[in-house]
C-alpha cells in the first residue's frame, strides 16, 4: 500500500481511467471536483464506472473540492489545457513543495502557464496515446490502449513502478518537449483538416499537396524553435499516422462535432504564436488558423 495519495484534479476521461487504475492497484487516490454541485452528483452516483475489456467496475472513489484543506503531494491534472491554468492557480496553497504534479494536456503552452503557478512543485508533462471516452457523467470507457511518455528533463520518480503495477503503460523520456512538439505538429497538419473538410483522419490521404505543405512550413517552425529532431520526416509520420487511424475521427473533430470548446489554442495557436515570437512567415499554417478560427466562430465556438 502507497504512504501517499494521488489527488486526481478533473473525473473526465483521462482523469477517471488514471484513478480507478490506481485505486485498483491499491494506491489511495480523491477526486477534485469543481463544485458542490458537482460532488453532490457524483455522490448521488455512487462513485466512477469504468468499462474495459467488456467489464464495468464501480469505483466509489472519495472525492472533495478544490478548496478543502487537506495538502497535496502527489497531483494528476486531467482538465483539458484551457482550463489548467485556473486549476493549478485554484491549487497553489494546497500543493506542498516538492509535491509531484503530472499534466497530461495535449498541446504546448499550458505546461508553462501551471509551472508558473506550482513554482514549488515538480512539474512533469505527460504526452499520451491513451484513449478514453465519457459516455456520460462519472461513466468512463477504455477506448485505446496505449502508452505515456513522462519527463522534465530530470531522473525517473520512484513512483512510475507504482504507475506500471497499476496497469498504466508509462516510459520516462529524457526529452519531452521534443515529444509534445512533434505530436504538436502532427495534430497541426491533421486536426484542422478534418474539421474544415469534416471528415475522418482517413480521408486526408487525398489531400497529399496540402499536407505536404503544411508539413514543411512545421518543420520549418520546429527548427527554429530548437526542436530539429521533432521535426525529422514529418510527412511520412502524418501519413502513416492517417493511415493508422484512417477510421477515426481526430479529437478536434470530436469537439466540434459535441459543440465543445477545442484546445485550438494549444495547438494551431500554440504553433502561430511561436511562428510569431520567431519572425517566422508561413503562409499555409496561418492561412488554415485563420480558416479554422472563422469556422469555430461561425458555429458559435471559442476561437482560442
Ligand atoms: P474531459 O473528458 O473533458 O475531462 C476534463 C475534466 O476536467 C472534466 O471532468 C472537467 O469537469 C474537469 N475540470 C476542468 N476544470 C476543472 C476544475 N477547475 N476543477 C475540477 N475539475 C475540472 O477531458 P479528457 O478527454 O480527459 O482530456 C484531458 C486532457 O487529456 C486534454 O488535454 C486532452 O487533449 C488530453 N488527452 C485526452 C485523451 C482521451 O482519450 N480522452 C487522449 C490523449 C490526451 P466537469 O466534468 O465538471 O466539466
Amino acid at each position: 500500500m502507497s504512504t501517499y495519495r494521488w489527488h486526481v484534479l478533473g473525473a473526465g476521461s483521462l482523469g477517471s481511467l488514471w484513478a480507478c487504475r490506481l485505486a485498483a492497484a491499491g494506491v489511495p487516490v480523491s477526486l477534485l471536483l469543481r463544485s458542490s454541485q458537482r460532488l453532490l452528483q457524483y455522490q448521488q452516483a455512487g462513485g466512477l464506472a469504468l468499462q474495459r475489456a467488456c467489464t464495468t467496475e464501480q469505483w466509489p472513489l472519495p472525492a472533495e473540492l478544490l478548496s478543502a484543506e487537506v495538502p497535496i503531494s502527489h497531483l494528476l491534472l486531467a482538465c483539458k489545457a484551457y482550463d489548467a491554468e485556473a486549476a493549478a492557480l485554484a491549487l497553489a496553497p494546497r500543493v506542498l513543495p516538492g509535491a509531484q504534479v503530472l499534466l497530461l494536456q495535449n498541446g504546448l503552452g499550458s505546461q508553462q502557464a501551471v509551472r508558473q503557478h506550482l513554482a514549488q512543485a515538480r512539474c512533469i508533462a505527460v504526452s499520451s496515446t491513451e484513449g478514453a471516452f465519457r459516455q456520460a457523467d462519472w461513466q468512463v470507457v477504455q477506448a485505446g490502449v496505449g502508452q505515456n511518455w513522462l519527463g522534465d528533463g530530470g531522473e525517473a520518480p520512484a513512483w512510475l513502478a507504482d504507475l506500471r503495477a497499476a496497469g498504466i503503460a508509462s516510459q520516462w523520456v529524457a526529452n519531452i518537449d521534443s515529444r509534445l512538439w512533434r505530436k504538436l505538429a502532427i495534430n497541426c497538419a491533421i486536426n484542422p483538416l478534418t474539421v474544415l473538410l469534416g471528415c475522418r483522419n482517413g480521408e486526408l490521404a487525398q489531400h497529399h499537396a496540402t499536407l505536404a505543405t503544411l508539413c514543411a512550413e512545421l518543420e520549418q517552425l520546429l527548427h527554429h524553435c530548437g526542436q530539429p529532431p521533432a521535426a525529422e520526416p514529418l510527412l511520412a509520420e502524418v501519413q502513416r499516422v492517417i493511415q493508422a487511424t484512417a477510421a477515426n475521427y481526430s479529437s478536434m473533430h470530436q469537439d466540434v462535432q459535441r459543440r465543445q470548446r477545442t484546445e485550438i489554442s494549444f495547438l494551431l495557436g500554440h504553433a502561430m504564436a511561436q511562428a510569431h515570437r520567431h519572425r517566422l512567415r508561413l503562409p499555409a499554417l496561418a492561412a488554415l488558423h485563420t480558416r479554422l478560427q472563422g469556422h469555430l466562430r461561425a458555429l458559435g465556438l471559442p476561437v482560442n
